[in-house]
């Protein structure tokens, strides 16, 4: 993996840090038992990572498809140069066994 692609990752990571503190800071007034207090901390902290990490993905990440039809091959490309993102779309548009469902 290169250094380029930990950020994203960093990012949603703090992302969600930050959702579940600021929902630990909101529940402490209530005096929740604390496993009940942990687990919806911990459910909206993944819930944060998991939104951020989507937004980065929508936003960084490059998808090829095969355009055979009903072909299913997908590549998802993050942090590549133009030489490397050039055969990746060679190696889509050129493989040797279609994906076709069932
Ligand atoms: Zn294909």
């Amino acid at each position: 993996m290169k250094s380029n692609q930990y950020l994203p990752r960093a990012v949603s990571l703090g992302a969600g840090a930050v959702i579940a503190t600021t929902a630990a800071s909101s529940l402490a007034p209530y005096a929740l038992p604390g496993h009940l207090l942990a687990t919806c901390v911990m459910s909206a902290g993944a819930s944060g990572m998991w939104l951020a990490n989507y937004a980065i993905d929508r936003v960084t990440v490059r998808s090829l498809r095969c355009t055979a039809a009903e072909c299913t091959l997908t590549v998802r490309l993050r942090g590549t140069d133009a030489a490397e993102s050039r055969r990746w779309q060679e190696a889509v548009a050129d493989h040797p066994q279609h994906r076709l469902p069932h």
